[in-house]
Parts: structure tokens; C-alpha cells; sequence
């Protein structure tokens, strides 16, 4: 029998591929099969890496006029387009998740991010300020943006194109250069996305140490190496709570600029006055999307009292159609958790949800959805309800396509049971009573809200959480405020 050794994936530095001795293995979360053998950054790929991204971050590319750094971003767009199919591949391999979603979130949004920063930087100029003093004298004050010089980007792996692009994009656009850490589940796109860039930077003459990837891990490895590197000016991060904590430590002893989207425990608060089917719908869609492995997912699920029983049965009805199956299949609408490590985590609230939860569906682990898929790590979409609201079924974020269904009496207790959390991510609220979806969206602490719908947003608005949900806002012009030095300089007009 003739096996066939998996294909070797480089980390990417100064435009050329660095394959290393030292491998890890990218598993495929569907099949359980080595997608790939990584090359893992030590101490000297980080160096070489930050070294070319320094360099890169002092070329002509930060004095470039800003019109000019938006073409260039438009060209990398029309580059992740025309590699479309290399990476859907490369994404549904590393993640699992299914194909009708991956070809219209988040390869599409791959693309979209770096438009939506190009056109957000030709809007976007300086400001100026005229002061007079007591005198008559006239000084102008101009307000530029420097470039911060070297970024480094830490990324999870529930969107990794998506994500590694919504900081890629406007740390570039800024005038920057960067180094990328992917996930260690998740790191084909990173490298594909290197391949883009570097055929870009030859064609318009650029330094090809603009965009840097290494492989790796987080503790004690390229992420650790990566956040204390004296040459890495700032750190931007999306991942859980308690590596932010890590990277802030980490990133103190050289007081690093740090950006964190962090973990959530997103409400969703059905009032009695809302479009009962449609809430079903918008919350089915916020429970379940990628296999619960979204940020924003909804995970605790408040209900008018009224309208409970009715809810519950639209849930339960929508929960048993997801569909788990081939993520190539058009048909499938629900894929596997990202990997082994977290579909125990998973199975464990699982198992406490059988003890000490009433299951309204679901409830183990799904029996793989042919025998190729055997390996894979399926868990059945599930809803509880039942427990009170200091249960870590109500209080832990899981992470995987769950949720907890509580009915509730009036508008001051839901809030309050909204809010009872450390995390402050987003929210969804479903009413038809304008003046209540205000005040309530007032209310609610959370960086997102969403009225009668649910994931959808302008990227030119902020995004991000409060409280334990992260630090500071990407999008539009709040992407450049973290990625970008302001400057005053004052010119006195007659000296
Ligand atoms: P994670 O925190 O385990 O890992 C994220 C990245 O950090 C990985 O690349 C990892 O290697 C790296 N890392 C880990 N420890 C590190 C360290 N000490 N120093 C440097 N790097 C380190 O997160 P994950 O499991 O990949 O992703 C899931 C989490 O991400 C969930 O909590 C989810 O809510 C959160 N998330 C948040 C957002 C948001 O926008 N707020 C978006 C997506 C995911």
C-alpha cells in the first residue's frame, strides 16, 4: 500500500517561502487526516521575519501617497480573487467549515477588507488647525499620521482569512509592515495570502518584506516570540480573553501599542413584540453559524414569557435541519468543531448540560455524516434550557453550536440578566417597538448591537467589545487610529 507524504507548508519572509525542519500537523477537522506538514518559526525565522518587516516598514512605502497604498491594496483584493478557488480549498481543509459558507463569507471578506480600507483611505486626509496668538500671528497646525513601523498580527482560527485581513489591511494601509501569526490550527491561508502579496510588491517595485507569516504556536513559541520582540512596534490580537492577558504581559516590558477583540457570551433578547418568525430565523442563524465558532454568536438566549413556548419549538424545529455533512457539499450547513482539543471542551459542557440542564435538542457528539468523515470532530447543534444564571452553561463561553433558552418577565430584569457577564461583545435584540429597541440598545453593555437582524454591519463602523470582550475598535477610521502615530506640527506663518 503506497501512502503519499502530506504536502509541507513554509512560513513566508521577505517574499520566499522558509521551510523548516521542525513540522507540526495542520489536521482537517472533517476527516481527522494531516492536511499538511507546517513549518514551525523558531527564534531565528522570528528575527529574520521582523528583520524584513523593519526594513520593509522604512521603505518608500510609508511616504507612498496615500492614493497610490489604495491601488495597492485594491491589487492585492484582485489577487485573493483570482486564487479564489486555492483558497476556498485551503480554508475548508484547515477548518471544516462548509463550503456555502466559505465561498460567500469568508473568502469573499478576505478581498472585501482590503477594498473597504482602500476606499476608507482615499476618503480619509489630514486635518489642520490655524491659531492665532495675542499677537496677530498666525500658526498653521497640521495633523499627520506616521506609520507605526512593525505590526505584529496574532490570529484564531474560527475566520482566519477574514480576520488576519481586517488587521493586514489597514496596518498596510496605514503605512506599515507586518508579521502574521496564524493560527496553529488554521495556517494555510496566511502563507496563500503571502504569495499574493509578494507578486504585487515585485509588480509595483515595492519591498517584499511588507508581509511576513510565521508558523507556530502561542506559549513559548512563535506568538511569545513574536509579542517580545524589541523590533515589533505593536501587537493587534483576536483570540480569548486569557491570551490577551498573556500578550499584555508579554507586550509590557516594551510598553507595545496593543489591540484586542477578545472572547463573548452574546445575548439574544426576544421581546414579546417581535416578528416571532423572524427572530427564530435571525437567532437559528446566530446560535449555529460555523458551528457556533463565531465571535458574535449568540450562546444565552432570553424570551418573552408569552412567547416562549412557541420559540423553543421553532428553535428546536431549525436545530434538527442543520445539516452535517462533505463542507465541499452545497448541501451541508453545519461542519465539525475546529479540532480534538475542543471538541472535548465542547462534549464537557455537553455533559454537564445532560446532568444538570433540561435538552431541548441535541445533546452528544453527531455520528459522522458518511464513514470518510469518521475521524471528524461532529457534535449535534443543542439547545438547553432550565438552568439558572450562575451555571457555566450561562456564564463560560463555549464556543460551539449551543445555547441556553431562558424565559424572562419584564424589560429591567432581561437587561439586567443581559449584562450579568464579564464579556461585552455583542447583542441582539428582536422587538417591533422602535422607543424599546433604543433604550434597550442603550442599556445593553456590548461594543455591537443589533436590532431585528444580526451580523450584518458597514465596515466603515466600529467594531469591538467591552469589558473582558477586548480593547479598543478595527474598522473604517478606527482601524487607523490604532495603526497609525498622530503628529502635530505647528508652523508659525510669519516668522
Ligand atoms: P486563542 O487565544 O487560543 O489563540 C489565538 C492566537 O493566539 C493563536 O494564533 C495562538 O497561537 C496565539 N497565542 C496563544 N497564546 C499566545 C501567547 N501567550 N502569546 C502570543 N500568542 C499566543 O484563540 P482561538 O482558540 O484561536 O480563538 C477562539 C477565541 O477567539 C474565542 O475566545 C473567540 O471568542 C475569540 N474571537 C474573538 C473575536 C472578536 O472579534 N472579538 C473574533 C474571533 C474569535
Amino acid at each position: 500500500m503506497s501512502t503519499t507524504a502530506p504536502p509541507r507548508l513554509p512560513c513566508f519572509v521577505d517574499g520566499a517561502a522558509v521551510f523548516t525542519e521542525r513540522t507540526f500537523e495542520d489536521i482537517n477537522p472533517a476527516t481527522g487526516a494531516v492536511a499538511c506538514l507546517v513549518s514551525e518559526a523558531d527564534a531565528d525565522v522570528v528575527d529574520r521575519a521582523v528583520a524584513a518587516a523593519k526594513r520593509a516598514s522604512r521603505s518608500s512605502w510609508r511616504r507612498l501617497d496615500a492614493r497610490r497604498r489604495a491601488d495597492i491594496l485594491d491589487r492585492i483584493a484582485d489577487g485573493i480573487d483570482a486564487r479564489r478557488d486555492a483558497f476556498l480549498k485551503a480554508e475548508i481543509e484547515d477548518t471544516g467549515k462548509p463550503i456555502g459558507l466559505a465561498s460567500v463569507v469568508d473568502i469573499p471578506r478576505g478581498a472585501a477588507n482590503f477594498r473597504a480600507f482602500a476606499s476608507q483611505l482615499r476618503a480619509m486626509g489630514d486635518e489642520t488647525f490655524t491659531t492665532v496668538t495675542d499677537d496677530g500671528q498666525e500658526a498653521l497646525n497640521l495633523v499627520v499620521r506616521e506609520p507605526l513601523g512593525v505590526v505584529g498580527v496574532i490570529c484564531p482560527w474560527n475566520l482566519p482569512l477574514l480576520l488576519m485581513t481586517w488587521k493586514v489591511a489597514p496596518a498596510l494601509a496605514a503605512g506599515n509592515a507586518v508579521v502574521v501569526k496564524p493560527s496553529e490550527e488554521t495556517p494555510q491561508t496566511a502563507t496563500l495570502l503571502g504569495e499574493v502579496i509578494r507578486d504585487v510588491c515585485i509588480g509595483a517595485g515595492l519591498d517584499t518584506g511588507l508581509y511576513n507569516v510565521i508558523h507556530g504556536f502561542g506559549e513559548s513559541s512563535a506568538g511569545a516570540l513574536l509579542v517580545a520582540h524589541p523590533d515589533v512596534d505593536a501587537i493587534t490580537f483576536t483570540g480569548e480573553s486569557r491570551t490577551g492577558s498573556a500578550i499584555m504581559k508579554g507586550a509590557a516590558p516594551g510598553l507595545k501599542r496593543v489591540s484586542f477583540e477578545l472572547g463573548g457570551k452574546n445575548p439574544a433578547l426576544i421581546f414579546a413584540d417581535a416578528n416571532v418568525d423572524a427572530a427564530i430565523a435571525g437567532t437559528l442563524r446566530s446560535t449555529f453559524m460555523n458551528t457556533g465558532q463565531v465571535c458574535l454568536c449568540t450562546e444565552r438566549i432570553y424570551v418573552a414569557r408569552p412567547l416562549f413556548d412557541r420559540f423553543v419549538d421553532g428553535m428546536v424545529a431549525g436545530a434538527r435541519q442543520r445539516v452535517l455533512g462533505d463542507p465541499m457539499a452545497q448541501s451541508t450547513t453545519m461542519g465539525p468543531l475546529i479540532s480534538s482539543v475542543h471538541r472535548d471542551k465542547v462534549k464537557g459542557y455537553l455533559e454537564r448540560g445532560n446532568t444538570d440542564a433540561t435538552v431541548l435538542v441535541g445533546g452528544g457528539l453527531a455520528e459522522a455524516p458518511s464513514p470518510q468523515f469518521a475521524n471528524g470532530y461532529w457534535v449535534e447543534p443543542t439547545l438547553w434550557t432550565g438552568v439558572d444564571d450562575e451555571h457555566p452553561l450561562v456564564r463560560e463561553e463555549i464556543f460551539g453550536p449551543c445555547a441556553v433558552i431562558s424565559p424572562f418577565d419584564d424589560e429591567d430584569e432581561v437587561v439586567a440578566r443581559a449584562n450579568d457577564t464579564q464579556y461585552g461583545l455583542c447583542a441582539a435584540i428582536w422587538t417591533s417597538d422602535l422607543a424599546r429597541a433604543h433604550r434597550v440598545s442603550r442599556a445593553v453593555e456590548a461594543g455591537l448591537v443589533w436590532v431585528n437582524t444580526w451580523y450584518l454591519r458597514d465596515l466603515r463602523t466600529p467594531f469591538g467589545g467591552m469589558k473582558r470582550s477586548g480593547m479598543g475598535r478595527e474598522g473604517g477610521r478606527w482601524s487607523f487610529d490604532f495603526y497609525g502615530e498622530p503628529k502635530n506640527i505647528c508652523m508659525r506663518l510669519n516668522p
